[in-house]
């Protein structure tokens, strides 16, 4: 039995997962599943605990007749499928890539699962997550019976959570080991075509979470001059497209994304889901973000967007990441066109949604702009936000008209 100190059990109560070491009254000597008490008694969860994890603490089931175990594991998996039946149905195929399971969003602690057309990609950063794996993986292959499932530990919690960096190969539930490259696969998202090579590419291959926000820029590129900065392989570029943009210049750091963007535009415009003449409307750079809104002229761009990787990785770098997020956000502000319009993405979990909005109005000031919010927007559905967990909301969108 653990027993959480008293004042630290209040979150934990409100179904908050996180338990660190400095809330525990006693360390048990043993890893596991343990029952987690207050300093009074009462029960409040079933917990893990591992002391090798950086979370020493993971609770995961609140009910007392509910024990976590392998049939437990087993259920929140299926219970996290059912709810994307509505993706899982989609017949029309329009999207055919979708998070599966957002982590402790879906009390699932440690897994991210993305399903990409017949391919599920899960990426592990828990300790307990990667003891579960088989179970998770069987629960996965009986439920989506994909053509393969590729999971792999998270490289950025490797080193804190004491895990390898491995990636497994799973067919029909079992694993197996390449033998050469995968041919590239095609997946489809609110109509656009995207091609990913299993197993490669940035996090599962491919950023679900931006769908929805790549659908409401639509509304404000017609006839527009488009930056898309951080484009990775195009998410944004092909609705700019779709959407009516004049001509689209993409920059991501990447050379591999840059060219995985141009030919997902010749895929589109071969298919008939953009329109002829979107190749040569498009231009494509391996640059530095921040290097480009240096170097480009002012008053050239109608529309920006800007989807930087997450800059603030930690708490501890929150005032370096902030510091940047203003200067990319003022050199936008300055080199837009007056009346342009800004879409500007954080996908840093640390800084908050309201501290984003403070750097923004930093940045206002500093590049003399009035600045006026038009839609505040976040994750898509498939990567829900947990009310008792505030960690899972983590990316912060604001589309903004610049008037200079
Ligand atoms: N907008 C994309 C997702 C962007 S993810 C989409 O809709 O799919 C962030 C991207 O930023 C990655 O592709 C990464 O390669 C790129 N990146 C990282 N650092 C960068 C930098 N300094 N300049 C430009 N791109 C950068």
């Amino acid at each position: 039995m653990i027993r959480i100190r008293a004042g630290k059990e209040k979150n934990l109560l409100r179904h908050h997962p996180w338990v660190f070491s400095g809330a525990i009254e006693n360390e048990p000597s043993e890893a596991g599943i343990h029952e987690v008490v207050t300093d009074d008694g009462r029960f409040i969860a079933w917990g893990c605990y591992d002391p090798q994890s950086h979370i020493v603490l993971r609770l995961l089931s609140w009910d007392k007749s509910v024990f976590p175990d392998e049939d437990w594991w087993k259920d929140a998996v299926r219970q996290a499928v059912l709810r994307r039946r509505s993706f899982l149905e989609d017949k029309a195929g329009d999207t055919t890539a979708f998070r599966i399971i957002h982590g402790e969003a879906d009390m699932i602690p440690g897994v991210a699962a993305d399903v990409l057309g017949r391919l599920v990609r899960v990426i592990v950063s828990a300790r307990i997550a990667w003891d579960m794996r088989s179970v998770i993986v069987d629960a996965l292959e009986n439920l989506l019976h994909p053509e393969m499932i590729i999971l792999n530990t998270d490289t950025a919690f490797c080193a804190i959570e004491h895990l390898h960096e491995v990636t497994e190969y799973y067919r029909h539930g079992v694993r197996f080991t390449p033998s050469e490259r995968f041919d590239d696969i095609r997946i489809r998202e609110r109509g656009l075509y995207y091609t990913i090579t299993p197993g490669s590419g940035q996090k599962s291959g491919f950023y679900c979470d931006q769908r929805e926000n790549r659908v409401r820029i639509e509304n404000y590129v017609k006839d527009a001059v488009v930056l898309d900065g951080c484009s990775y392989t195009g998410g944004f570029t092909l609705h700019a497209l779709r959407g009516g943009a004049k001509s689209v210049f993409a920059v991501d750091s990447s050379a591999d994304a840059v060219h995985r963007l141009l030919s997902n535009v010749n895929l589109n415009e071969e298919l008939g889901t953009l329109p002829p003449g979107s190749r040569d409307r498009v231009t494509a750079a391996k640059a530095d973000i921040f290097e480009t809104l240096r170097s480009i002229p002012r008053n050239t761009y109608d529309v920006m967007i800007l989807d930087p990787p997450k800059l603030a990785q930690t708490i501890k770098s929150l005032d370096n990441a902030k510091r940047a997020y203003k200067d990319l956000n003022r050199m936008a502000m300055e080199k837009i066109r007056s009346g342009g319009i800004l879409v500007t993405c954080s996908c840093s979990g640390s800084l908050s949604r309201e501290e984003f909005r403070t750097v923004l109005a930093w940045s206002a000031k500093d590049a003399g702009a009035e600045v006026q919010v038009l839609e505040t927007l976040g994750q898509a559905q498939d990567h829900p936000v947990r009310l008792s967990f505030p960690e899972s909301e983590y990316l912060k969108v604001f589309i903004l008209r610049i008037i200079k």
